[in-house]
């Protein structure tokens, strides 16, 4: 496994995880995980992943609305946020539009996505982009608002192939998830071979989007229900995963991806 690996998206603030958090991050250090963006999806979360990321080097904290929230937000949402993004150097995120929710309203969805890209752009911050069947719309609001110099990433990349070259343009880089694994979700799969290689990154989304099982190498499950859960240090398997779908080899992808994370999210882990 190479040596310094990170993960573009993960929820390590997650309840779930939390009765696990020590083994979890000795497990991620042993499988040589450099750094994770950590992403808080609404206000409760964000002292969680601040808490986290002071405790944690590994640990870049992420604060954002996530669209499947944004109707629980307070009227203090803004300045909660704010103040987050001014406590510890960080991105914004997870922040997006989700057509796929039920009883959504797409306009308040994309106020509030617009509101924390404007803000990702003013303060050139990365931001983590979530998009669920609104690949068109999303495009639109990238062309016409303001964006961080910086890039931005859209996680979990299932657009369209052809919406590649144009999002690349605006500065996207499309980070991998070890759930495209799965048998069917061969389309996936093949748009990120289309992917740039510079713009190509690794994550977890743990603890949600499930590895196949025969490849999933550490184990987790839900205290109580039991349910199975996405562990981070999976990471290096999405990794073997995904130098083995681009036939390249697993130190080189790793350099590769390496640079990549560091060009976007490294200036945080700097500062
Ligand atoms: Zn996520």
């Amino acid at each position: 496994m190479p040596s310094r690996l990170y993960d573009a998206h993960n929820h390590l603030q997650d309840e779930r995880l939390t009765p696990y958090h020590e083994a979890i991050l000795s497990d991620v250090r042993r499988q040589g995980v450099a750094r994770m963006v950590v992403n808080g999806s609404c206000e409760d979360d964000w002292p969680n992943v601040l808490a986290l990321a002071r405790a944690c080097p590994e640990v870049i904290p992420s604060f954002g609305y996530h669209p499947w929230y944004v109707k629980e937000r307070s009227g203090d949402w803004q300045a909660a946020l704010v103040r987050h993004l001014d406590a510890v150097p960080s991105a914004i995120g997870e922040v997006g539009l989700d057509r796929l929710i039920k009883d959504h309203d797409p306009e308040e969805q994309e106020r509030v996505f617009v509101w924390q890209l404007r803000l990702a752009a003013e303060r050139d911050l990365p931001v983590g982009i979530h998009c669920l069947q609104a690949w068109g719309r999303l495009l639109e609001i990238l062309r016409a608002e303001p964006r961080p110099r910086c890039g931005f990433l859209l996680h979990s990349y299932g657009g369209p192939t052809e919406m590649i070259a144009p999002l690349a343009e605006l500065g996207a880089y499309f980070s991998f998830p070890g759930y495209f694994a799965h048998e069917r979700k061969t389309r996936q799969r093949e748009t990120f071979r289309s992917v740039p290689p510079d713009r190509l990154l690794i994550e977890t989304d743990a603890p949600d989007q499930l590895l196949p099982n025969e490849l999933a190498r550490f184990p987790l499950a839900a205290a109580g229900s039991g349910k199975p859960l996405n562990h981070p240090a999976n990471l290096g398997v999405v990794y073997e995963f995904m130098a083995g779908l681009r036939s390249e080899p697993l130190e080189r992808l790793a350099r590769r991806v390496e640079e990549n994370f560091q060009r976007l999210f490294g200036p945080l882990a700097a500062r």
